[in-house]
């Protein structure tokens, strides 16, 4: 039977769908710095939010991406060439990007200490993916979150699901480091456990793939996640990354691997 010893998943973009709250905080964020007369959003932005989401590294470029869509940056043109857009729409912004990212981080900290409830509920699961985390820990396989977002809320919000994880299978934010440099950990611990790794950045599974030792971890590009159709294309056989669809993650672990590589 095909299963991996270790399963160890990426939180957003693979279990939790966070794209409401990323609009909400980046929304909140633009108001403070650019103080748009109307403190609510125009209609349809965050619709045509939502599918850019993939282009942005850093929590500063979302406010980013907003001011962009509002000066009448097209949308195509945003997921097409954005690196090369960013400097150019600082630039006539006048802002830079510490104003933005200090935005950020305040209205999400200010919202998370005045409404935890109400931040965690702008946070769902991906449909089916509870259920499938759930079979996998009764069928054996130990389950290791691998995130940049802070591990309290991880926790938090898979006990709302139902799925209760030792704080030492969650590894948030806080343990500042590279997804690889967890992965190698887990390895060093566990060196002849099959470790499969899911993530929705195709970036992170290369920047894995750059590593000599992690040769034998088994990489899946999640493509219900935060990926545009360039990325899921570098998912192709030959690749050393597995695509995945949402409805395969549902399915026995064989099904992972059914297509050639
Ligand atoms: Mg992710």
């Amino acid at each position: 039977m095909i299963s991996p010893d270790i399963l160890a998943l990426d939180f957003d973009g693979v279990v939790c769908d966070g794209l409401r709250e990323y609009f909400q905080s980046a929304w909140k964020a633009y108001a403070v710095v650019f103080k748009p007369g109307d403190p609510a959003p125009p209609e349809g932005l965050a619709e045509r939010f939502y599918p850019l989401r993939p282009v942005v590294e850093t929590g500063w470029e979302m406010p980013l991406v907003i001011y962009g869509l509002l000066s009448g940056v097209p949308d195509d043109d945003i997921l097409a060439r954005w690196p090369q857009l960013v400097p150019a729409l600082l630039a006539q912004a006048g802002v830079d990007k510490a104003p933005l990212a200090e935005a950020m981080d305040g209205v999400r900290d200010r919202w998370i200490q005045t409404d935890l409830d109400d931040w965690l509920s702008y946070q769902r699961f991906y449909p089916g993916v509870i259920d499938r985390i759930q079979a996998a820990i009764a069928a054996g396989v130990e389950l290791v979150i691998i995130s940049t977002k802070e591990g309290r809320f991880i926790q938090q919000l898979l006990a709302q699901g139902g799925v209760v994880l030792p704080a030492d299978c969650i590894l948030g934010k806080e343990v500042k480091r590279p997804k690889y440099e967890t992965l190698r950990q887990i390895k060093t611990a566990h060196p002849s456990a099959a470790l499969w790794f899911v993530e929705d950045r195709v970036k992170a599974l290369q920047a894995v793939q750059q590593q000599a030792d992690l040769g034998d971890v088994k990489l899946f590009l999640a493509d219900w996640g935060y990926n545009t159709e360039a990325d899921r294309a570098l998912a192709r056989p030959g690749s050393g990354i597995w695509g995945l669809t949402l409805p395969q993650f549902g399915r026995p672990f064989e099904d992972w691997i059914a297509t050639a590589m």
